[in-house]
């Protein structure tokens, strides 16, 4: 795992995010001058003499510890994140359980906001609880009143912004702060945003998470976690990744290289796009309201103004009422948007989703079906021509329903 990197050596002004992923973890110099940095491949690494082994003074010393293709990505990583050090794990939720696990112990009380991605939950409540470690979920608009909900014993605040499925945004610098008054450690899944549209560290947040499966991958061809962190939980963080011998292969590393240097370009287009897609749906008749932060009518588009730089292809929308039937015509109608689970990769994909049946802190009762999409980089006029006729086979279908 990387320490600190020093890119910004190069001058006193901080380089804009889209040069700085094209420029970090990489070497050129050191690899006979190609651009990328090569897949490593290997588990021993030899020392030339005796005293160099016994005093463990190689650059790398196994390779589950790390090789240069690991390095880069996490060198790139923590310099993006602000971050000490990143680790890298084979998942994103690899990524959440690992930094939980590193923070929290038997005895220990951790609250977790109630719109975090569902199978983080069953990390809390199934190995957490195993281990004596209990579990209070809180909802994600509790701003400075988490402070009510902390106990003696609480060790570790989790937040998600905005919210898996439902796109609720947090005040996390609010949370962070009290947090931070009391010595709790705060953890955060920041999939949606990225490192480039929001930086947890800048607020206060000692440990930010990635799925990187999803932007940082961008193609849709790999899982992949990574865990950026700061003092102490950093420490905490290097250590208990290590103990527990995770480790992620060349190849995956490297295709998380090659998906960071475009990240920029394509965030941008996502956001775009996105955005374009959001207000045309808000005036659909077919469509009740657009769950989308960058809309200036969503609840939380005044905290996502003051704390983000950008929206990513990710949003959701409340259907009017309509019969199943009707909603499956629509899904069954689509042909660019594909059904699937995942998103952050180049194509548009559209799924059902409905969280009623587990989330415990707040009531997820919507006027209508629930329906999310990621919008791609495709051609805008097409997903719209292709949401358009979706619309119109699910209104064939409601026929006499009232549509
Ligand atoms: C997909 C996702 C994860 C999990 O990533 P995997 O690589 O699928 O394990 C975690 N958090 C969020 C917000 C996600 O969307």
């Amino acid at each position: 795992m990387a320490g600190r990197p020093t890119d910004d050596a190069t001058g006193d002004a901080p380089l804009a995010p889209a040069t700085r992923v094209v420029q970090l973890g990489r070497d050129p110099a050191r690899f006979d001058g190609f651009v990328n940095t090569p897949v490593v491949r290997g588990s021993t690494v030899l020392s030339p003499t005796y005293d160099d082994l016994i005093h463990h003074r190689g650059r790398y010393s196994y390779g589950r510890r790390g090789n240069p293709t690991t390095e880069g990505l996490e060198t790139a990583l923590a310099a993006l994140e602000g971050g000490d050090g990143v680790a890298l794990t084979p998942s994103g939720l690899s990524a959440i359980s690992i930094a939980l696990l590193a923070v929290l112990g038997a005895g220990d009380h951790l609250l977790m906001v109630d719109t975090a991605y569902a199978p983080t939950r069953r990390v809390c409540d199934v190995e957490l609880k195993r281990l004596g470690i209990e579990t209070t979920y809180y909802d994600p608009l509790v701003g400075a009143g988490i402070a009510a909900l902390i106990r003696d014993n609480t060790r570790a605040i989790f937040l998600e912004s905005p919210g898996s499925q439902s796109i609720e945004i947090q005040d996390v610098p609010a949370i962070a702060a009290v947090a931070r008054a009391r010595g709790i450690t705060t953890l955060i899944d920041n999939t949606w945003a990225t490192p480039l549209y929001f930086q947890p560290h800048k607020v206060g947040v000692d440990i930010s998470i990635q799925a990187g499966t999803k932007y940082i991958g961008g193609h849709a061809d790999v899982n992949l976690g990574t865990i950026s962190a700061v003092g102490e939980a950093w420490k905490k963080v290097h250590a208990t990744h290590g103990n527990m011998g995770i480790t992620i292969s060349p190849d995956d590393a490297a295709l998380g290289a090659r998906g960071l240097r475009t990240l920029a370009v394509r965030l941008a287009q996502h956001h775009r796009s996105g955005l374009e897609v959001a207000e045309w749906l808000a005036t659909r008749p077919e469509v009740s309201r657009v769950l989308h932060p960058a809309l200036p009518t969503d609840p939380g588009h005044a905290i996502w103004k003051r704390d983000f730089s950008g929206a990513c292809g990710l949003f959701s929308l409340i259907l009017k009422p309509v019969p199943e039937v009707a909603v499956a015509a629509f899904f069954d109608a689509l042909t660019l948007f594909g059904m699937g689970y995942s998103w952050g990769g180049y194509e548009s994909l559209a799924i059902p989703f409905n969280c009623s049946g587990y989330r415990t802190a707040t009531t997820w009762a919507p006027e209508g079906p629930a329906v999310r999409l990621h919008i791609g980089l495709e051609d805008v006029a097409d997903l719209k021509a292709d949401l358009d006729q979706a619309f119109a086979r699910m209104k064939a279908v409601a026929g006499g329903d009232g549509m």
